[in-house]
């Protein structure tokens, strides 16, 4: 077990393998606005890649707030972005996450097949642009939804190689994939991530609420680090 905050430096070096297969020099971004994809993003920048964001509209209720994060992090990093309506999530009434009551554990968090949905489309963008890779912001932990664990990523690379034209196939980068939020946030202070570009409450669009699932291990993640979110919170 890799200690709170830590790396797992052998899965580091496995990155960096699929790193090395890719002769392309551009990378699409999954971007939710979250603490997550910005520092996958900000690592894939760091790696010399172009980056382009793609952010989905799904009919996530915090949406008004996660796309102006997801629009200042492309100014920041200097990404082009690309929103994309996802109908079918949108039209499916009772997911926690498009619902207005407050949500404050993580167990409800699940929305049906929505990574196969999001990445399968991202897939298709970078194909279409002759990107190298697509990169993700899954991280490690429980992984209590099926849909970010580190077999479905390796499942989703076998479906790329097998179902696209392009090659060497596109690569799907997990970079945080054997990271919890306390090494999230560590790698982000290192690499100057603008963290107050960035959004994790499930419940509001101003002030974090400070007591969902998500505040509650940002909140862990940034004290344990030793430094202040730069966000405000609900007293
Ligand atoms: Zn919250």
């Amino acid at each position: 077990m890799v200690p709170k905050g830590e790396l797992n430096m052998v899965k580091e070096v496995e990155i960096q393998k699929k790193l090395r297969i890719i002769n392309r020099r551009s990378v699409v971004c999954t971007v939710s606005g979250g603490l997550d994809s910005a520092v996958a993003s900000a690592l894939m920048a760091k790696a010399d890649f172009e980056l382009h964001f793609i952010f989905f509209d799904w009919g996530q209720k915090t949406y008004k707030k996660e796309l102006r994060c997801a629009q200042a992090l492309a100014r920041h990093f200097d990404a082009t972005m690309k929103i994309v309506e996802v109908p079918l999530l949108k039209s499916l009434p009772g997911i926690s996450l498009t619902q207005k009551e407050t949500l404050t554990t993580a167990i409800n968090e699940y929305v049906p097949n929505r990574n196969a949905i999001l990445e399968s489309q991202a897939v298709a963008y970078a194909e279409y642009l002759k990107a190298g890779a697509v990169c993700i912001g899954s991280t490690g932990g429980d992984h209590i939804c099926p849909d970010n664990s580190p077999k479905f990523v390796d499942i989703m690379q076998l479906l790329v190689n097998e179902g696209t034209l392009l090659k060497p196939s596109i690569q799907i980068i997990a970079p945080l994939i054997h990271t919890d939020k306390v090494g999230v946030v560590k790698l982000g202070i290192k690499l100057g991530v603008p963290f107050e570009f960035t959004w994790s409450c499930h419940n509001n669009i101003d002030v974090a609420c400070g007591h969902c699932s998500n505040c509650e291990s940002r909140l862990e993640a940034f004290k344990l680090n030793g430094k202040k979110d730069p966000i405000r919170y609900a007293k």
